[in-house]
């Protein structure tokens, strides 16, 4: 019992330097800067920040939001995703124990975390979170567990299968002119064809069927679309043009898959399909 706590309380810090650093990458990675040197910086003096003033959560508040030397305020942004990645791992360890299965859910739950904030903010999906993600995915699946293991490399297959074939149709449709690809200009670098989806999103499925498997991927693009759709459409329906981010939504629809989905899919085929 005790040792539990210690085990969940451990993981909770880590989880909260590991979000110190994911708040480095999210920053960084769209910038092409590397996330290991320099170390943090003020982004609004450039003055180097002491690690006593770096401490997850506490410098925050310790700090009151203020830089030390400039007193410009730093993001209450940087304290929640500490927070979310510290409950990401806390929470992981409560559920399912010190297990491969809990560090497997607390790195994938931590990589959508990092690629919901990149892609909704700069409209990228870093490789290292996608193909880093992938490497990782396939690595626990031949660890010991009672997943087989042939089901991360299908999956992965599958996730960029399956976005591949959702692009080229939307493509096709894009450039017969059935869809509107206007609001798709404000992300084009110059040369860049215009295109309904980015590799990144199709990178970002292999590392999800890596994790989740072949039906995890389905599961997942159902779910993505079907939230995106909702939080899109009325938009749409109002005349504004907006991008996309649609890793935002495949990470949340991971998300929900890997928490609920095989009591959704028990769900579905028992209410739905009255199997
Ligand atoms: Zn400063």
């Amino acid at each position: 019992m005790f040792v539990d706590t210690v085990w969940e309380v451990f993981a909770g810090i880590f989880g909260a330097m590991l979000g110190s650093f994911l708040n480095v990458c999210v920053y960084r990675l769209p910038r092409n800067e590397s996330v290991i040197r320099p170390r943090s910086r003020c982004p609004s003096c450039g003055t180097s920040i002491a690690w006593y003033d770096n401490v997850p959560l506490v410098s925050w508040l310790a700090l009151r939001a203020r830089c030390r030397h400039c007193r410009a305020s730093i993001s209450v942004r940087y304290p929640l995703v500490e927070l979310a990645v510290a409950l990401i791992w806390a929470g992981s360890v409560i559920v399912a124990g010190v297990t491969t299965e809990a560090l497997a859910a607390a790195v994938f739950l931590t990589l959508l975390l990092g690629i919901a904030l990149t892609d909704g903010r700069h409209y990228v999906i870093p490789d290292l979170f996608s193909l880093g993600g992938l490497a990782l995915g396939l690595v626990f699946a031949f660890l010991p567990s009672d997943r087989s293991w042939y089901l991360a490399p299908l999956g992965a297959a599958l996730g960029y299968g399956l976005l591949w074939v959702v692009r080229a149709v939307g493509d096709a449709a894009l450039r017969r002119g059935l869809i509107g690809g206007k609001e798709l200009d404000t992300v084009l670098e110059e040369g860049e064809q215009p295109t309904t989806m980015g590799e990144g999103d199709l990178r970002m499925m292999a590392m999800v069927g890596a994790f989740l498997g072949p039906a995890g991927v389905l599961l997942t693009v159902f779910l993505g679309a079907l939230v995106g759709s909702v939080v899109f459409l009325p938009l749409r329906l109002a005349g504004k043009h907006i991008a996309v981010p649609f890793g935002v939504f495949l990470a949340a629809g991971a998300a929900v898959a890997l928490v609920f989905g095989p009591g959704l899919v028990a769900w579905y085929t028992s209410t739905v399909l009255a199997l």
